[in-house]
């Protein structure tokens, strides 16, 4: 295998790991961030100046595709994570019926993300064939002008790095696409469709003594208020985050950013509450209000890379809603596949981004598409709109799938099993979306627990601004 000499802009999750996969490959990886790349204690990490990632502190769950794919490529990362206060949160026990041996993958890992890139960042730091450039801002690419241009290296503020392969990896912002325009050539097509939604999020840390209860939830207390929904997220060292997330246009519910509201609001949530009371948890953040997220798929214009050397990953390839929480193990399947694309075919340049794109290209697709049809129907029905959730023919199929087959999942085994490899990224899709009879039983189910009407997870909206105004004047 030919050593190449790679350029990867950007030490977020994605750049982080395909520089180490890159590295152990033996390739020569220079990795440039322009916040500064230390590593120390692991819980040090959450203190990080991260101003290049403004999320750095928002909820995160790692999928169970994430600890699968972390497991497989860097069990030394991950093994790291557990000593440092990770754990695995082990879905079985909530399955319904008799185990498969293949339930085993049925686990998330319990981390917050600044542990993550402490892990990453940790075994990159070690990793000889890297050299990190920390504290560098890049601003712009070096190359041959045209229609398709040769990307050869990139400028920063510490002067040119040249490369053979140059990965993109600075973000959603990324400003890669302009940079090939200066360069002469197209950037890549986007398609991109708002979130409709706004995210409070505070994290908390369980008390000494206590322990958090378990209830009807997967994984964790969770549920749609038909205004808005809860959610809250597993996290290392006896914390986890409890998240509220609300429409954008709900200007009475965005009170929810002072710490007094969001307290008095979870109080309001039975579900969430039993984690967040005071005797069993205490807030170890402000709360982080998070908006103006979009849907983003980048795509090659018929089938062409706008450029040859240069590959861009992670969100500055793809980002969905965070309820979905793809971004992370996204980031590590790119890593391993670019790291199989240049095995594959080395220096020929043409070649890699098609294979990388081939590899990865169906699973964004269609994982761009539910998210964009998942937050425009859940926005029509938060604004009041009457939208069949309850019917996988009833013209909403993608929030059937998630609202429905999430609340079936909790009572029957096969659906749990179908729902969990489905939303964590284990399997397609259409684990779901081609079984006819699994949509069926969802429907049974569903309409059964809507017969025997569980109580409702929350305030109504109207209760809650209510809540919410006297705890600020109080
Ligand atoms: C509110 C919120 C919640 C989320 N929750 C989840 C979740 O639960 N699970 C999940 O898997 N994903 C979640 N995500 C998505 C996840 O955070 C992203 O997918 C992930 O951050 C993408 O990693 P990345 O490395 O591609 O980009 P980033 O994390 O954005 O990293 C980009 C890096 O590039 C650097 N950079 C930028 N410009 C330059 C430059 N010019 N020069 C040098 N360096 C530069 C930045 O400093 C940064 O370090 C969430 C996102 C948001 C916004």
């Amino acid at each position: 295998m030919a050593t190449m000499s790679v350029a990867v802009l950007g030490a977020g999750v994605s750049g982080l790991a395909s520089a180490l996969a890159l590295g152990r490959a033996g390739h020569e990886v220079t990795l440039i961030e322009r916040d500064e790349v230390v590593v120390g204690a692991p819980l040090d990490a959450v203190d990080w100046r991260r101003e290049g990632i403004p999320h750095f502190l928002q909820a995160h769950s790692f999928t169970a595709r994430g600890r699968r794919e972390l497991g497989a490529m860097f069990p030394d990362v991950y093994q790291a994570l557990l000593d440092a206060g990770a754990h695995d949160v082990d879905l079985r026990p909530k399955l319904r019926g008799p185990l498969r041996p293949e339930d085993a993958e049925l686990q998330i890992l319990g981390v917050r993300r600044p542990l993550i890139e402490w892990g990453l960042r940790g075994a990159v730091l070690h990793e000889p064939g890297i050299m990190v450039r920390s504290g560098v801002q890049v601003v712009g690419l070096d190359g041959t002008t045209g229609d398709v241009p040769r990307v050869t290296g990139v400028r920063t503020s510490d002067g040119p790095v040249r490369a053979d392969v140059v990965v993109d990896a600075m973000g959603r912002r990324s400003p890669v696409p302009d940079w090939i325009e200066a360069l002469g050539g197209r950037r890549m097509s986007e398609a991109s469709s708002d979130c409709g939604v706004i995210y409070y999020t505070r994290y908390y840390r369980v008390r000494e003594g206590a322990f958090l209860p378990d209830g009807p939830w997967v994984p964790t207390p969770r549920a749609d208020l038909g205004y808005g929904l809860f959610s809250s997220f597993p996290g290392d060292n006896g914390t986890f985050a409890g998240l509220i997330a609300i429409p954008p246009g709900d200007q009475e519910l965005k009170v929810l950013r002072h710490a007094a509201a969001f307290d008095a609001a979870t109080a309001t949530m039975p579900a969430l509450h039993s984690w967040t009371n005071a005797d069993t948890s205490t807030a170890i953040t402000a709360v982080l209000p998070m908006g103006s997220l979009q849907n983003t798929l980048r795509s090659f214009i018929d089938g062409r890379p706008p450029t040859i050397g240069l590959i861009s990953i992670g969100d500055a390839l793809c980002h969905t809603d965070p309820v979905f929480a793809l971004g992370l193990t996204f980031g590590l399947v790119e890593a391993r596949e670019l790291t199989s694309a240049i095995e594959a075919h080395g220096s020929d340049l043409e070649a890699v981004p098609l294979a990388f794109d081939a590899a990865l290209r169906e699973s964004m697709v269609e994982r761009f598409a539910n998210a964009t049809a998942v937050d425009a129907l859940r926005l029509r029905a938060w604004q009041g709109e009457a939208v069949d959730v309850a019917h996988r023919d009833g013209g909403a199929y993608p929030l059937f799938a998630f609202a429905a087959g999430n609340a079936a999942a909790l009572v029957d085994g096969d659906v749990f099993r179908t729902m969990i490899r489905r939303n964590y990224f284990l399997d397609p899709l259409s684990v779901l979306d081609d079984d006819v009879a699994m949509q069926a039983r969802i429907e049974r189910i569903f309409a059964d627990l809507r017969a025997t009407a569980p109580p409702r997870p929350g305030p109504s909206r109207q209760e809650l601004i209510e809540v919410m105004q006297a705890a600020l004047a109080g």
